[in-house]
């Protein structure tokens, strides 16, 4: 058998098929100017469009291809995940199959890794292919998340990066369903440095992340990476403790030595909403929590893949499958 590839190259797809073509002529280049041996990962994550009948032409004339085809779309970080299962290289490159992610960033990656660094870092210097409303969202949210968690994830960060085999290995001991990769990739420690550059524009097509999903990965990004939101809730709850007790003494002085009790209507009102409100809002972090354990604990696969194929014929799902990531 074959050595192990040198770097693997991770591209998950989701109806790219405006993309992928242009995207594989920049990887390949790149890939080529390496002198070492590699690998170009595909997953096709249910895509609706041309996506896997390119995927798998691409790979009937370069055996460096492995595509894998999940059952239907599962979202982007089971893509990646469902992807990583499959990578045998030492280094893993993950990135988006836009071309947002420039591939020629490559070699300057693999030059950090080689002076020790075990996750080299994308950070977006700036942004011009993102609209502004998504710049400031993603810009309020990692700052957000940064005061949220103990262990430091880089702001302006993707999941656009290099990592180790021995991140990678982590990563698949991982069994949680909600995943938000750039967090377990923080979470795993080891050297981890930035390398910066700014991000282009979606090289064609549509984004694959509307608005409502960047909030589902935010979410999860949030719960999977942070407990701390459970821990403002009481905190929350001795706040407006006090608050009501400087009005109940508030109320119990007026009744003894002003005569009479203050009117009530407006004020009653006002504590009763704002208190109905917190609640149901506190209710909703447990719920949050709570509904993505029971999600755990129903313990289905976290993905499904279909298929494997190389050269353009399938192989069977455990080809060169590294571990058992997916229970
Ligand atoms: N993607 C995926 N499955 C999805 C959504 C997205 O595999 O359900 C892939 C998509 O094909 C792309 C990457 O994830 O390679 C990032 O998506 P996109 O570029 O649309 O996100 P944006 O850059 O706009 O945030
Ligand atoms: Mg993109």
């Amino acid at each position: 058998m074959a050595s192990s590839p040198h770097v693997s190259f991770l591209l998950p797809c989701y109806n790219e098929s405006a993309v992928v073509c242009e995207t594989y002529r920049r990887v390949k280049a790149v890939a080529d100017a390496l002198g070492r041996i590699y690998e170009i990962v595909f997953v096709n994550d249910g895509s609706t469009d041309e996506t896997l009948g390119q995927m798998l032409g691409l790979s009937l004339v370069d055996p460096a291809i492995k595509v894998i085809d999940l059952s239907r779309n599962h979202g982007h970080q089971l893509a990646l995940s469902a992807g990583l299962q499959y990578c045998s290289g030492e280094r893993i490159l993950i990135m988006d199959a836009d071309l947002q992610d420039p591939p020629e960033l490559l070699p300057g990656m693999l030059e950090l890794m080689d002076q020790g660094a075990d996750v080299v870092y994308a950070q977006r210097r700036s942004r011009p292919g993102d609209g502004l409303a998504k710049r400031l969202a993603c810009s309020v949210f990692y700052r957000f998340l940064g005061m949220l968690t103990d262990v430091p994830i880089p702001v302006d960060t993707g999941d656009f990066r290099l990592i180790s085999r021995r991140v990678l290995d982590i990563i698949l001991q991982m069994p949680e369903r909600h995943r938000f990769i750039r967090g377990m990739v923080s979470w795993a420690g080891f050297r981890q440095t930035p390398i910066m550059y700014d991000r282009d524009g979606r090289f064609a097509g549509k984004t694959k992340y509307p608005f409502r999903r960047l909030m589902r990965l935010a979410l999860d990004g949030i719960v999977a990476s942070s407990v701390r939101p459970l821990a403002l809730a009481s905190w929350a709850g001795l706040l407006f403790a006090a608050g009501s007790l400087a009005l109940l003494v508030y109320i119990l002085w007026s009744w003894l030595f002003v005569g009479k009790t203050p009117q009530g209507w407006a004020s009653l009102m006002m504590v009763v909403t704002v208190m109905g409100s917190i609640q149901l809002f506190v209710l909703g972090i447990i719920g949050q929590y709570l509904g993505r354990m029971h999600e755990q604990v129903r313990a289905r696969p976290i993905f499904i893949v279909r298929d494997v194929f190389v050269q353009g014929r399938p192989v069977g799902l455990e080809y060169e499958k590294k571990q058992a990531g997916n229970r």
